[in-house]
């Protein structure tokens, strides 16, 4: 896959590599030809390119940004609509997919690189099983994406070539079944119905391949098939997609330690792989300053109960019970503090003030060092030049490191159980039965940033209606909240609403 002239193994240890651990020894080059638009990748990729176009591409297809703005898409809940209308000019930029029919002369250039590029990514992402839920997720949505905005001969080409196991139904089961088969079309009544059926290319399943279509009761089902109508055969093929990669991603996985032996490509993968893991944790702390406001050791106990995220206020509410927090706990708050704009000298007197059952001693040997290193006080020089760490997304607090006994760390909406998270939600407030019950469906539904967004709605109903009124919130201070230093941050301004110059510093902002 990578032309020889770029590899970085000296020749003298190429040649002591154990055949069998070579990545790839088994494949043998294969001159891909890529009659229709969309790929469900089931082949790898055997052509030559250089470790330039094998960094470049895998860089276009996630930060590009396609599969890292598809994320953002799909945090923000937009719809399917509103995912595609803002994905275009990226998709168009970073990752061009024309049709047969466009006559373009990319074609075979353009496919070329999104094969490549997913398999690059694969194997990037294939390390943690985190990771491919994430990969596989978005790969899916974007899969869904090009599928539905297809040209419809080549769609129907490509569903062909997949030669699924799909069974179709002859005309006279059409007929025979043609009552059963209209009462589950929904469209139209009487005649207008059964032409919806006639005019439907029908196909059946085993019931168990469409789960989400049963539970939805858009499909027949007769002796454990499933009768699915042309409309639905989309999510069919999203779905084979889907567990399609879910396979070879954990094939991958397995073959990823042969790659360890290659030191041109493990560097990229690694850093790649790094990059997504922490998507949008890059949240400098000058992004929050909020002018006019005092932020001290002093304040947070207010500042807390008032405007911060439930995560930060569990943290802060389990520090104030116990006098401690654990590595992650302390790890996850100093750096949501830091981001408010609490000074270093401020984070080390709270700190200290509130491990008040240890020793200076104590404090100074187990705890200091590690706020300093937060803040880029000490630590390597990289850290110290960017400023120590930023503080955590919502991405990365809800999956990375899920909290273990007596730790405190990580999202209520997800890390709590129901009872537990309505107990907490209560104590600080929260006590409209309706919005609880909101959040409950929500944390069924793993939508647990809608749960967050949902409670800071409610908290702030009369501020929000307020700014709205007087037109002070911008377009992008209505969209979804994706990190608690913004949850903090548009706190904070809402309920300075109607202080001098707070409407001001909303619309600035
Ligand atoms: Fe905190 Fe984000 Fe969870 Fe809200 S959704 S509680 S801000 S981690």
């Amino acid at each position: 896959m990578i032309r020889q002239d770029y590899n970085r193994v000296e020749p003298k240890r190429r040649n002591v590599l154990d055949h069998r651990k070579k990545q790839f020894a088994d494949l043998t080059y294969k001159e891909a030809h890529y009659p229709t638009r969309l790929n469900i990748y089931a082949e790898s990729p055997t052509a030559d390119i250089t470790l330039e176009e094998f960094e470049q591409w895998a860089i276009d297809r996630l930060r590009g940004p396609v599969l890292v703005e598809l994320e953002a898409c799909s945090f923000r809940n937009r719809s399917p609509a509103e995912t595609a209308a803002h994905m275009k000019p990226m998709l168009e930029k970073y990752l061009p997919l024309d049709t047969n029919s466009s006559l373009s002369t990319q074609l075979a250039a353009q496919r070329k690189k999104d094969h490549y590029s997913h398999f690059i990514l694969r194997l990037a992402f294939s390390s943690t099983a985190d990771l491919r839920r994430r990969f596989s997720r978005l790969e899916t949505m974007l899969f869904r994406l090009r599928l539905s905005t297809d040209d419809m001969r080549e769609r129907t080409a490509f569903i062909q070539s997949l030669n699924l196991d799909w069974e179709m139904v002859s005309e006279d089961e059409r007929r025979q079944l043609a009552a059963e088969l209209a009462a589950t079309s929904g469209t139209g009544q009487g005649v207008r119905k059964q032409q919806a059926v006639d005019e439907e290319i029908w196909c059946k399943v085993d019931w168990d391949r469409v789960p989400e279509l049963i539970e939805t009761r858009k499909v027949f089902v007769k002796a454990g098939k499933a009768y699915v109508p042309s409309r639905e055969q989309t999510s069919m093929v999203v779905s084979e997609f889907s567990s399609f990669l879910d396979r070879a991603l954990e094939l991958t996985a397995r073959a990823l330690p042969r790659l360890d032996e290659d030191d041109r490509l493990s560097p990229i993968l690694d850093h790649l792989s790094k990059n997504f893991v922490t998507p949008d944790a890059a949240y400098a702390h000058d992004d929050n300053a909020l002018s006019g406001a005092v932020i001290n050791a002093r304040s947070i106990d207010s500042l807390a109960t008032s405007h911060f995220p439930l995560c930060m206020q569990n943290l802060h509410r389990s520090l104030r019970r116990d006098a401690h927090l654990k590595h992650f706990g302390r790890l996850q708050y100093t750096l949501f503090l830091k981001g408010i704009g609490l000074s270093l000298e401020e984070c080390l007197a709270f700190w200290r003030q509130s491990f008040h059952k240890v020793t200076d001693d104590t404090f100074n040997k187990e705890y200091r060092y590690n706020v300093r290193h937060a803040y880029g006080d000490v630590g390597g020089d990289t850290n110290r030049r960017g400023g120590g760490y930023s503080p955590f997304s919502c991405q990365k607090i809800l999956t990375e490191h899920p909290p273990g006994t007596g730790e405190n760390h990580g999202c209520p909406y997800r890390h709590f159980n129901v009872e537990n998270l309505t107990a907490l939600l209560q104590a600080v407030g929260v006590t409209d039965r309706a919005v609880l019950q909101g959040v409950k469906e929500d944390k069924e539904k793993q939508k647990f940033h809608m749960a967050c967004n949902r409670v800071f709605e409610f908290a702030h109903r009369n501020e929000i209606r307020r700014a709205k009124e007087e037109g002070v919130m911008t377009a992008a201070q209505l969209e979804t909240i994706v990190h608690p230093n913004e949850y903090f941050k548009r706190s904070y301004l809402l309920k300075s609403l109607g202080r001098d110059g707070a409407a001001d510093t909303m619309t600035s902002r």
